[in-house]
This record gives C-alpha cells, structure tokens and sequence, in this order.
C-alpha cells in the first residue's frame, strides 16, 4: 500500500488546480485519484472569470498561460464573427429591446478588472490542468469508495475501487469471447488501496468523502447534497423540426445576428421567472430554459412531458407565442432536464432550507468543512447552480488557499502535528467561507446582484481581489 503525504480525490478542475499549487510549492509526494474509467471529452463550457483566473495565475503561471490560451483557441474557434471587435452576450425582453449584456472578449474584462475571461470546455479545462502533472501522478478508474482514520499512525486509509473489465475485441484471431467476457466478469473489480497524511476531497457536488466525513454526527444529513429549487431544461437539434419562417421570426426580433441570447422578462432581477438561452451554432437550434420548480414534479416527468412542462413555465411567465411555438417543436427523445443541487456554506435562516434548527444547536450556521486530516473543495464543499459561473472559479480559489497552506504544513514538517493541521483548515475556512455565502446568496437571490450599486459591488468584491498578496500572506 502506498502512503502519500496528500491524496486528492477528484481530478476535476478543483482537485487538479490544487495539485498543480502543491507542485508549484515544491511538494510531490501527493497523488491524484478519480473515479473516471477513463478521461473523456464530458461536461459542460464553464466561463472562467477575473477571480478564477487571478487563483490559477497566482498558484502556477504555467498552469494559468496554458488554460487562457485553451480558453482564447476555443472563443475564437467558436465566435460568430470573427471580426467582432466587442462580442456581448444580450438579454433581451419580450419585445426583443436589449435589456442587459454582458461583454464576451477577454480584454474587455481584463480593462475592467485586471483580469480576462474565457469560455472554456469542462474537459478541456481537465485535459489542460492534468498536462501540467506528472502521467504517474494523476489516475483514472480509482472510485474512492471509503476512508478510515487510523488514529494511531496519523493516517487516513482510502479505499478505491477499479473496473478492471476490458472490452472484447471482435476483431481478434484465435480468440474466445465467451471464455474472455466470463473472465472479465470475474475481475470486473479490483479494489486498492492508499494511505494519506492529508485527504483533500475534490469529488464535486456528489462527494462521496464528504457523506463519509459527516456521517454519525449530528449534521450526516449535510452529506447530502439539498436541491436547489431551480432545474434547468435543454433541447437541442430543432433545425428540421421549425418552419423557416419561425427562424427568420426568432432571428430578427431576438437573435439579431447573435449566435445566441437569453429571453426574460424585464424584471431581470426576478429568479422567480423563467429564462431561455436560444441559440443557432452553425444552424444546429436549440434552447435551455431554467426556472424555479418542485423536485417531485420534474422527477415525475416523463422525457416526452418535459416540452409540456417547458411550456407551461413559459406560458405562465407570459413569453410571447414565439418563443412558445419554438419551444412546442422540441423532439421529446432529444429533451434533457437536469436537478441544480447545492452544498450551502451557511445555515443561515436567510437562504431556503429544510429544518436544520436542531442542527444549529451543535454546529452554528457553519458546517465545517475540514475534520481531522481530511478537507473540503470546489463543488464537495459548496458546490451551486451555475447562474453565477462561480463554481469552478471558487473553486480555484479554494485550491490557491489549501495548497499553499498544506504545503506550509509539509515543509514545516507538522504533517503529524493534528493542531497545526486543523489551524489550517480553520485558517482556509475562514478566508473562503465569507465570500462563499455571498456568491451563494447572489447566485440563489437574483435581485442581490442583479441591479446598478449592488451588482457593481459584487463584481468589486468577487472579481478584484489581489491574489498575490492573498498567497503572499499564506505562505
Ligand atoms: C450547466 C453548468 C454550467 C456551469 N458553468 C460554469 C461556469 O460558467 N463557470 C464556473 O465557474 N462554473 C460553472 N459550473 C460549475 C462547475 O462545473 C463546477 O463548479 C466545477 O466543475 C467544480 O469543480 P470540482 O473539481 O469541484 O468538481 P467536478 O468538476 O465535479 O469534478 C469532480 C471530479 O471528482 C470525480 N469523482 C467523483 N466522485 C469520485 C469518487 N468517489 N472517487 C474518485 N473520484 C470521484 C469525478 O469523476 C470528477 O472528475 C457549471 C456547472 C454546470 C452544471
């Protein structure tokens, strides 16, 4: 069994960033493990913003260089008009009157906040961050199944799993298939074993070490990642199905030569509304719709009740029939629905909750996210919907804060020391909490960041920030 100092377990953007910050600190003996039977091209585009990117840079400039330049590759690739000086991404209300934007370029954000923003694929993110770590140092086919404290060496045991099945070649000479498929069964899974110092948990919003870490204490319901309220809808491929008069409608009243646009009412800063981002890439159609709505009723419906639901929402937020005849010719079997989930980073009786009111009396409002050698990040500790395109920035954020200081830990030597190791985790706490329970309200409470001062005060607090200084003063 091997023994690490530092076992990360998630290589998603979180637990490869704060990889990649302990290199940077010149600490190696640590290891990477996801779950992944193999890396590949999934997730969604993630927007990095100022605070994100000012992390990455301040953690390794390599790392930071080479995710922009994957990030600018991709706008490029992907821009409507090349050309296009400024790009915005427009809000539109029903009548099609600009009622928001957001600029899209790089430069743009750099001029406003010392730092850019780029649109980049999830799996371009990872394949990117990975390539600045040794191969050796980040493995897939590892699900992190339990973890054991063993108090006595000051270590922590996880225990993974491995699908060790390989896929039949039908093309091989002189081979068995049955005889090669029963063989494969019999080792579908190998299980492994590792030993760690410290554990950072980086599993994203279904964190399997954050139910271990809570469990049998008072808040092991907390392990549980609580719905969020909101759902989003997505339909792509509606190119054969709507009538070219219906398009040449949608692009010259909401489109406008954009490739894509979101649709609401003129209360933007309503999250009680729907939305809808319709866009034409390269005359592929489709649409995304969020709103607000009860577990139970999306869980119940069937993929072909999805359009009803879509348009039900639509009609009772009073989109114009437009939009609503577009929606109606969504092809049922293409129709995706997913569940926004969230960690929160506060009790507080401000943000919806289940009764946590006997949770409060042992824990306060905060939940903690660091417990005898084993850490929270990114989406495991407070992952969110994404209407903010804050999660995987704070998520680098989080990885500037806990590899700096476990890297102090190490080569101070306190890796046995348990107060200086939960000195740590209280110091990240407090460093990263604060901020998190303001982009979780912002994020749950649309009209907080929403209008002239208070959106102008988020963007100070959330994208101004002087990193170097902050990692300066952790070192
Ligand atoms: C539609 C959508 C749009 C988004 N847009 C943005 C955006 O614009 N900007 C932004 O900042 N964020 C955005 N986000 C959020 C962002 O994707 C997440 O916050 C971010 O990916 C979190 O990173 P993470 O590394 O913490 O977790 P993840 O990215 O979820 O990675 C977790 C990793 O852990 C692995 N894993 C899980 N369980 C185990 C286990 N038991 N053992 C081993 N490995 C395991 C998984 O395979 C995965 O590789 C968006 C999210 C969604 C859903």
């Amino acid at each position: 069994m091997k023994n690490y100092d530092v076992v990360i377990v998630g290589a998603g953007p979180v637990g490869l960033a704060t990889a990649i910050g302990l290199q940077a600190c010149g600490i190696d003996n640590f290891v990477v493990l996801d779950q992944t039977t193999e890396f590949r091209r999934v997730g969604q585009i993630i927007d990095l913003l100022p605070n994100g990117l000012k992390a990455l840079k301040s953690l390794d400039n390599a790392a930071y260089e080479a995710v922009k330049k994957t990030g600018l590759d991709f706008s490029q690739k992907t821009r409507s008009n090349p050309d296009e000086k400024t790009p915005k991404w427009i809000q539109r209300n029903f009548q099609g009157e600009e009622i928001q934007s957001f600029p899209l370029s790089y430069d743009t954000w750099f001029t406003e906040y010392g730092e850019g923003r780029v649109s980049i694929p999830w799996y371009d993110l990872q394949t990117t961050l990975r390539e600045q770590l040794p191969l050796e140092q980040v493995k897939a086919n590892h699900r992190c199944l339990n973890l054991i404290n063993e108090t006595e060496t000051g270590t922590i045991k996880l225990d993974f799993v491995s699908n060790t099945a390989k896929v039949v070649n039908p093309y091989a000479h002189w081979s068995n298939p049955q005889a090669e498929s029963a063989s494969d069964q019999s080792q579908a899974e190998q299980s492994t074993s590792v030993r760690a110092k410290l554990v950072v948990a980086a599993d994203g919003i279904n964190s399997t070490i954050r139910r271990l870490l809570y469990q049998n204490t008072p808040y092991a319901i907390l392990g549980e990642p609580d719905y969020s309220g909101f759902a989003g809808i997505y339909c792509s491929g509606l190119d054969d199905q709507v009538p070219d008069k219906l398009k040449a409608e949608i692009q010259s009243k909401f489109l406008q030569h954009q490739r894509v646009v979101t649709i609401t009412t003129d209360k933007i800063n309503s999250i009680d509304n729907s939305r809808i981002v319709i866009f034409c890439l390269k005359n592929i159609w489709g649409y995304f719709i969020h709103f607000p709505i009860q577990l139970e009723k999306l869980e119940s419906t069937k993929s072909q009740n999805l359009v009803d639901l879509a348009l039900e929402s639509l009609k009772k937020d009073g989109f114009p029939e437009t939009i609503r005849e577009f929606v109606s010719f969504s092809v049922p079997a293409q129709m995706k629905s997913r569940l926004y989930y969230i960690h929160r980073a506060t009790l507080d009786d401000t943000l919806k909750f289940p009764d946590t009111t006997n949770l409060k009396h042992c824990i306060g409002n905060q939940l903690p996210w660091g417990r005898g050698r084993v850490v929270l990040a990114g989406d495991a500790a407070h992952g969110m919907p994404p209407f903010l395109a804050q999660g995987a920035n704070q998520g680098l954020e989080d990885a500037l804060v806990i590899s700096t200081l476990i890297a102090k830990v190490i080569k101070k030597n306190q890796l046995s020391d348990e107060k200086a190791i939960a000195d740590i985790f209280d110091t990240y706490q407090s460093l990263r909490r604060p901020l998190m329970e303001k982009v979780q309200q912002a994020t749950l409470n649309r009209s907080y960041y929403n209008q002239g001062e208070k959106l102008a005060e988020y963007q100070q607090q959330v994208y101004c920030r002087d990193f170097q200084q902050l990692r300066a003063s952790l070192i």
